[in-house]
């Protein structure tokens, strides 16, 4: 027996209400604030992810899909959205529209990571990126939205993390500061931050090994080492969300997975579970366009996790609109009637009127049995009599009430929606 590859999932006809939900309100937040859809393939030339989210990083090292194509091609599936996103504003001359540009995508993302509640190898992710404008008020914008996204799907309880990780010009510092901290500690760290402290040491902050914590929380701050133009970008930013009335909590440790981020990172997560559960995060990445090639080009974005959204809305209890379901099924009895069932099928659907027409010659009994497993609000029923009257008898699922009718009073009946 086949079955799913570990980590993945089926999205089964159950589950997609929650789905769609979470898709319309992504599309209405980005309508509210101004974003354009952007979709792009699954897979990428495997250097764009190394570059931009870094070879030091777990998703480059250890999780990214890498295949070689026939031609010998090296690709990557699509381990997250940003960085194609910004290959797409590059090869497709975006710099020369008004800035900055919105875009946003739900996409999915791939990543071999060791599969746990809401940790999927192939995940959901609804994102979006404002590139081409360095002003602290669209980090905030950016922010803000996030939230508005999440709140607007009615859940609960929720904060916002967020920091400061400075930029290429004052970062060495603190880089400096951190590694000196931990260079003192190095025998009480597990080897994982061994390595990070040599080769990635922004990754020391989020290491999630019991040990460590304690170093990490007493880490130096990248806030104490910020230069004058993004110690004020951040004072901005704050100042902004506190306009909004929205809180956050400052978080040092808060940097990130992905090495392309400068300035603002934040993350939104559920009161309870904390990082490990975060519904989604972001921040700004200003060297990011011009290390793939394109010219100086600051830009914000943030991405949200849908399955961990659908996870939560389930977990909150927060009740999703059901999905529109056919609002007719038509039963027949006997080899003429089914014949009738077919014409009249077609030509309610033409009418725009959803039809589920019986198949197989079962009996009446089990006919309507299965219009009411669909929930279908009326049954059509075709047999002997109707045909000898040139009358159909159209019953209403919830009341059990039938009428016989003309087809035309029973298009005029079904035309107003009723
Ligand atoms: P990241 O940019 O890595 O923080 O990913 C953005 C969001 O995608 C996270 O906040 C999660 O909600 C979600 N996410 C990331 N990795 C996974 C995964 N393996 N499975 C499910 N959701 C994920």
């Amino acid at each position: 027996m086949y079955k799913a590859p570990r980590g993945t999932v089926d999205i089964l006809p159950e589950e997609q209400a929650f789905w769609r939900y979470v898709e319309a309100k992504a599309a209405e937040v980005c309508q509210l604030y101004g974003y354009q859809r952007l979709d792009t393939p699954v897979f990428e030339e495997a250097a764009l992810f190394t570059r931009s989210i870094g070879e030091g990083t777990d998703i480059v090292t250890k999780e990214m899909y890498v295949f070689k194509d026939r031609s010998g091609k090296q690709l990557a599936l699509r381990p997250e959205g940003t960085a194609p996103v910004c290959r797409a504003y590059i090869e497709h001359g975006m710099d020369n529209l008004p800035q900055p540009v919105k875009l946003y995508y739900l996409a999915p993302a791939f990543r071999y990571e060791r599969p746990q509640a809401g940790r999927y190898r192939q995940h959901y992710q609804f994102g979006c990126e404002a590139i081409g404008d360095g002003d602290p008020a669209l980090d905030s914008e950016v922010i803000h939205m996030a939230c508005q996204f999440f709140t607007s799907l009615g859940l609960k309880e929720l904060t916002v993390q967020l920091n400061s990780i400075g930029c290429k010009s004052c970062r060495p510092e603190y880089i400096k500061a951190l590694k000196g901290y931990y260079q003192e500690r190095a025998a009480d760290l597990c080897p994982d931050c061994k390595t990070r402290l040599e080769k990635n040491p922004l990754r020391l902050l989020d290491c999630k090994r019991q040990g460590c914590q304690h170093i990490a929380d007493n880490s130096p701050r990248s806030t104490d080492y910020l230069c004058p133009e993004c110690r004020s970008h951040f004072e901005v930013v704050t100042e902004f969300l506190r306009s909004l009335d929205l809180p956050f909590n400052f978080n040092h440790r808060l940097v990130r997975g992905l090495d392309y981020y400068t300035k603002t990172v934040f993350e939104v997560q559920p009161l309870a579970g904390g990082a490990q559960s975060a519904l989604g995060g972001g921040g700004r990445y200003d060297d990011l366009i011009e290390q793939l090639g394109g010219k100086p080009t600051p830009a914000v974005g943030f991405a949200a996790g849908m399955d961990r959204v659908v996870l939560t809305l389930k977990k909150q209890g927060i009740p999703v609109p059901p999905l529109p379901l056919p609002e007719v099924f038509i039963a027949h009895l006997g080899n003429e009637a089914k014949g009738e069932a077919v014409k009249l099928a077609a030509s309610l659907r033409s009418q725009g009127i959803g039809v589920v027409m019986a198949s197989g010659d079962r009996s009446l009994k089990a006919q309507l049995r299965q219009a009411n497993s669909l929930g279908t609000g009326y049954a059509i029923i075709i047999g002997e009599e109707e045909i000898k009257n040139r009358k159909l008898t159209l019953r209403n699922m919830v009341s059990g009430e039938q009428q016989s009718l003309t087809p035309a009073e029973l298009r005029a009946v079904l035309g107003k929606g009723t």
